[in-house]
């Protein structure tokens, strides 16, 4: 979780925010990639980490403190 943990600034954090939302949840955890034209569980090309989409939401709608809606099984 390294980018998360370096998230310090409510700026830094909107715009993580709109990058994630316009990417609808399939950015990296680790390094923000965008992950939205690659498979639903598969490597980071970037940083090599394993994601798989629904955690990927998940974690992030936390992240955000967003609605889980839909991300509850
Ligand atoms: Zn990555």
């Amino acid at each position: 979780m390294i980018l998360l943990t370096n998230l310090g600034g409510r700026s830094v954090n909107g715009r993580m925010r709109r990058h994630v939302l316009d990417n609808e949840f399939r950015v990296c955890i680790d390094c923000g990639y965008s992950l939205r034209n690659l498979a639903e569980e598969h490597r980071c090309p970037e940083c090599g980490v394993q994601y798989d989409a629904s955690e990927l939401e998940r974690a992030w709608r936390a992240w955000f403190s967003l609605d889980p809606a839909s991300a509850e099984a």
